[in-house]
């Protein structure tokens, strides 16, 4: 179990996801805006956010790059909600800060997947922490 902030201005999406969420068992906290998203972001430091892209006034690339920003936010791994499924936009979300992504409409598989690569370390070769750039490229062996 988690604390999961979804940040999504949507309201079918945001019950979907939290439906979804609270099934696997999950806490689930819930903004439909960036501002309110970063502060409650700040107040109850989640394990993981889900950021919508596509927010009315700030956006989500602009959300992360400043929870990203911020040391006592920097760690929290953020799962990017984009409804627009292109290269393009997995990039910027990438540069943005973003350590995953997530095209809608969501599927339970792959969000579970996604979300469960960062809260269960254990469970798989994927770094646990959140800043995967900080990583270093595997070396071959000698
Ligand atoms: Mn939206």
């Amino acid at each position: 179990m988690a604390r999961i902030l979804i940040i999504e201005d949507n309201p079918a999406n945001l019950r979907l996801a939290t439906l979804l969420l609270t099934e696997g068992g999950h806490q689930v906290l819930s903004a439909s805006d960036a501002e309110t998203g970063l502060a409650m972001a700040r107040e109850a430091l989640p394990d993981l956010v889900l950021m919508d892209i596509q927010l009315p006034g700030m956006d989500g690339l602009a959300a992360t790059a400043i929870l990203k920003a911020e040391p006592a936010t920097a760690g929290i791994p953020v799962i990017a909600l984009t409804a627009l499924a292109m290269r393009e936009d997995r990039e910027r979300s990438r540069q943005a800060g973003c350590d995953a992504y997530i095209a809608k409409p969501l599927r339970y598989r792959e969000l579970y997947a996604t979300i469960d690569r960062f809260l269960v370390p254990a469970a798989t070769d994927a770094p646990a922490v959140a800043d995967a750039a900080a990583v270093p490229p595997v070396e071959p062996a000698a």
